[in-house]
């Protein structure tokens, strides 16, 4: 067997496709991070700012816009999918508008989000597409079907309504050799979504996997439930696709179990939380013959765990049914030095309109607030990269 040599130190690869400007860009938008209060009320500011019409939307565009974000339609992405492919990265068009709750509005992401399949169909630069259940469904409703409460006559059409809409993606993606993400949010809507995922699984998943489910680890129990979907799956013969993921609303959790009373479903410590994700890997693993995974994070130690255990299971680099993702503008140590090595790796590429898109930078500025954590590592970085290409050139 030849060595396990993978590492994520080498910042040259990590950082090829940025030019000096942008490098430095980006180290002044993570600096920027360090100010608890921008990153706790600058989302709210920006988004009433913009509500009101001044004019904001050029700085925010040239700054954390620029750094997480591909543009604000589909197209304005393709300089960047082209950098990421060149790279040997893939790109996920993330249409990423959140907080809508008018079926119209449900249609036209619906819409928009088959756009993002038609124009990955075919291409290798767009190994998959991705939906956010909450894009296409009224959290009311789902957190009503959640909680197990009887629906009137006019919620049932509304929910024959939101299943078709999934499985109007889902059929989507079968119909053109697309793989499928459906994210994961909060607890409180997950069990209908979960529901009607396992039945797209189901339906879709032939052998191969084309439908992905979103399992989030930082919640308690959900190894129980992944063993007994495969269980599930075995039994009625169709293929699991798994995107693993810690989970990234921690704080709404842990504010809505206080305010209602009842337990938190988040892990008692961190260390809970990566030892469930990393027994989920293992879980993936063992059960390969009917289990594609995602490692979707941006933690080291959990994307040298599963490269290791492919490794010593004798599985290819880029063996189909194994991929990593990371959120565009975060982690290029692990994306680019995986794609180096022939991983499969892809990138989340969000996109939408600014003010729609406010939520989902607030979360990121957030997770890059803390100093300590994965995340901090992103400055520091940035800066030895800096630093290295200067010596370079003296
Ligand atoms: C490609 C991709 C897709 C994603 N899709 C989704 C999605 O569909 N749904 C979703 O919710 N998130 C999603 N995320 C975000 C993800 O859940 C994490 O928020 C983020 O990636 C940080 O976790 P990490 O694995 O990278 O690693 P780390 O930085 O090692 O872990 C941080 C995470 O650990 C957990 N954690 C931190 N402190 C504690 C504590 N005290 N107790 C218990 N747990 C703790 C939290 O989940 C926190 O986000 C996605 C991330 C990526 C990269």
């Amino acid at each position: 067997m030849q060595p396990f040599n993978l590492s994520f130190s080498n910042i040259k690869v990590a950082f090829k496709h940025m030019s000096d400007a942008e490098l430095k860009k980006a180290k002044f938008i993570f600096s920027i991070f360090k100010f608890p209060l921008l990153v706790k009320f600058g989302p709210s500011i920006s988004t009433f700012f913009l509500k009101i019409g001044l004019p904001i939307k050029g700085l925010i565009k040239n700054t954390v816009f620029w750094q997480f974000c591909g543009g604000e339609t589909i197209n304005e992405c393709d300089e960047t999918v082209k950098t990421l492919a060149k790279n040997g990265v893939g790109t996920i068009l993330d249409y990423s508008v959140e907080g809508h709750d008018k079926e119209s509005d449900f249609d036209n992401n619906l819409a928009e989000i088959k756009n993002t399949i038609l124009k990955a169909t075919g291409k290798a630069e767009y190994p998959f597409c991705v939906f956010k259940p909450t894009g296409i469904a009224r959290v009311a409703l789902l957190e009503k079907l959640d909680a197990g409460q009887k629906l009137d006559s006019e919620e049932l059409h509304e929910y024959y309504t939101l299943k078709k809409r999934f499985d109007v993606l889902g059929a989507a993606a079968a119909e053109h050799k697309m793989r499928l993400f459906v994210d994961a949010e909060w607890s409180w809507i997950q069990n209908p979504v979960d529901d009607i995922v396992n039945e797209m699984m189901a339906k879709y998943n032939n052998g191969h996997a084309v439908i992905y489910t979103t399992v989030q680890l930082y919640r308690k129990g959900r190894l129980e439930l992944m063993k007994k979907w495969i269980n599930e799956a075995r039994e009625k013969k169709y293929t699991l696709g798994f995107k693993l993921v810690r989970g990234a609303y921690m704080e709404k959790e842990a504010e809505r179990a206080s305010k209602m009373g009842y337990a938190s479903p988040i892990q008692d410590s961190k260390a809970d939380s990566d030892r469930d994700f990393d027994q989920a890997l293992k879980l993936c693993i063992e059960n390969r013959d009917i289990v594609s995974v995602c490692a979707g994070t941006h933690n080291e130690e959990s994307s040298l765990y599963l490269a290791k255990m492919m490794h010593e299971a004798g599985i290819e680099n880029n063996d189909p049914r194994f991929w990593f993702a990371q959120l565009f503008g975060m982690s290029d140590t692990i994306s680019f030095n995986l794609a180096a090595q022939g991983y499969n790796v892809v990138k989340y590429l969000p996109y939408g309109p600014i003010k729609a898109v406010m939520p989902y930078l607030g979360r990121r500025a957030q997770e890059n607030s803390s100093m300590a954590g994965q995340m901090g590592r992103e400055l520091s970085l940035l800066t030895q990269e800096l630093i290295r290409r200067k010596k370079e050139k003296i």
